[in-house]
């Protein structure tokens, strides 16, 4: 590649308008919740995240489960911020942040950009840990991204699929009928729940030769309980309604080993068990955006265990007031990776901007205002913990039912998952089995490849368009083009065919 042919990176204008820039990097909860409470300032608003979509987690096990489509749950975030001016969005995975000449790189397919700032909102949210064994992640992906949902929705199914064509030649089905789901919190729960009504219940008529009713449904944790931040009296209950829909609940089970074909683990005891499954999802552990680690090093902020930054009272880096960090990857008072946490830390950072910019007196401290958790087991079961209160059963369901229509983004998307809720809650189907062979091998495909999807592609400046193929290119098209006009416009198309 000569010297001329080395991609630069874009590099964003300073403010033309003079206005104060605010970066926001993400487009989830912290990230969208940021730029719209932004609004109505006098700022402009630049959001970088490396997905072009808004993306409503809490559902991403109905996605794989076949209940919803990926639209609903993750509508176009540059859709989304049409009707705000003064916001711009920009596809790109952040790889750097320079806090000393605030600058933020961004990159998609090799592409390189910097975007300048002069308040900076972080909401990189987190992915999943696999406790540093990530050679697990091949055979039990975790459930974070769209990605995520596609592949296993492609895996549960495409067991059912294999399954049949084995029964058919008489050969054993228990490891492509068993379905492993490691972690009880609320996204293993939900996710053992849904695979159980989806074997037991919706497919259990459309093979012939396996029966769908006989898939165990197995969900493991490490812990001595199921979802263990509902508390212990909750936790007992979910446990129960899981085991009454059909879900084996292992607990205390530590997973050592995970490979193609199952999942080996140990209990506290030191016995060590296997069970042969081919579809696994890991729902275990959460670990921090890097960008976390980034920020760390240039600001000196603390990472706890799980890669979270500590922020200050105001969710400010020490030593850099115009750097905030909300949601999953931000580390403060013991708050949980909740969407509630990300959606008000966003709202309080984008109110401070706003405030400082029209001199009014700084909020002081983030108070977080616990609205309560809540889980689904089945269809008209679900565990809810709002402060004192403890629900379970139906009417859990139906407030969990509530919220989620509430915090669906977009009314088309609230109308069209009612309908889909409808479908597989009243009746037994699920519309949104649709599956591919990309899905289920997309990512692998994709991770041996040294540079990713950007080895697909030639990199920025070097492409070379062969402008004498493309003259050649078009006389052969305009010769085929006067060759099918001739045949119409001479009356001779299909005349002979018949006799030939
Ligand atoms: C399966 C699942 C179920 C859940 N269920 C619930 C629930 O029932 N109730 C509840 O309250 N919470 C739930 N949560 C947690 C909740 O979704 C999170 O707490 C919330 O999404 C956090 O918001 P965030 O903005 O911090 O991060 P996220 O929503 O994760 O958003 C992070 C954003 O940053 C972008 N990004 C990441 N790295 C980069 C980078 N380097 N460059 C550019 N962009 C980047 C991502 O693309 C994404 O847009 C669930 C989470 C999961 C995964």
């Amino acid at each position: 590649m000569s010297n001329e042919q080395v991609p630069q990176p874009t590099v964003q204008p300073l403010s033309s308008s003079g206005k104060h820039r605010v970066v926001v990097i993400g487009s989830g909860f912290g990230g969208l919740f940021g730029a719209k409470g932004l609004k109505h300032s006098d700022v402009e608003v630049t959001l970088i995240a490396k997905t072009s979509h808004h993306l409503f987690q809490p559902l991403l096990y109905q996605v794989a489960t076949g209940v919803l489509s990926e639209g609903e749950i993750a509508p176009s975030t540059r859709e989304i911020l049409a009707s705000q001016d003064n916001a711009r969005v920009l596809l790109g995975t952040v790889t750097d942040i320079d806090v000393e000449n605030r600058l933020i790189t961004s990159e998609v397919l090799g592409r390189k950009t910097v975007t300048g700032y002069d308040s900076l909102l972080v909401a990189a949210g987190a992915g999943q840990s696999y406790f540093g064994n990530d050679q697990f992640a091949e055979f039990a992906p975790g459930m974070k991204s769209i990605d995520d949902a596609l592949e296993l929705r492609g895996r549960i199914f495409g067991a059912f699929e294999m399954a049949e064509i084995a029964a058919s030649r008489g050969e054993s089905v228990d490891h492509l009928l068993t379905f492993v789901v490691v972690g009880a919190g609320p996204t293993g729960v939900e996710m053992a729940g849904q695979i159980a009504e989806l074997a037991h219940r919706t497919l259990h008529k459309d093979f012939r030769a396996i029966n769908t009713k006989q898939a165990r449904i197995v969900l493991l944790d490490a812990a001595p309980q199921v979802l263990p931040p509902f508390g212990a009296q909750l936790g007992d209950k979910a446990k129960r309604e899981l085991e009454k829909v059909g879900v084996e609940v292992k607990l205390g089970a530590m997973v050592t080993d995970v490979d193609e074909r199952g999942v080996e683990m140990k209990y506290k005891d030191g016995t060590v068990e296997r069970i042969e499954a081919v579809t696994k999802i890991w729902s275990a552990g959460v670990a921090a955006s890097p960008l976390g680690k980034t920020l760390a090093e240039q600001t000196g902020a603390e990472l706890d265990r799980a890669g979270r930054i500590a922020v200050n009272a105001d969710l400010t880096l020490p030593g850099h007031p115009e750097i905030f960090v909300v949601g999953d990857m931000m580390s403060l008072n013991h708050l949980p990776g909740v969407a509630q946490v990300a959606i008000q830390g966003a709202k309080f950072a984008a109110k401070e901007i706003d405030g400082r910019l029209k001199g009014k007196p700084s909020q002081g401290t983030f108070q977080y205002f616990d609205k309560g958790s809540m889980a689904t087991i089945s269809r008209f079961s679900a565990v809810a913990s709002i402060g004192k209160l403890k629900l379970t059963g139906f009417v859990a369901w139906l407030m969990w039912l509530v919220v989620h229509l509430f915090y669906i983004t977009g009314f088309k998307n609230r109308v069209t998952a009612v309908l889909h809720w409808l479908v597989s809650f009243l009746g037994r189907g699920r519309s949104e089995r649709t599956t591919t062979e990309q899905q289920v091998f997309g990512r692998s495909a994709l991770e041996r490849l040294d540079r990713g999807a950007s080895d697909l592609i030639s990199d920025p400046g070097v492409f070379d368009a062969k402008r004498d193929r493309d003259e050649e290119r078009r006389k052969e098209l305009e010769h085929w083009a006067k060759v099918e006009a001739d045949l119409t416009d001479s009356g001779r198309r299909g005349v002979g065919s018949a006799s030939a």
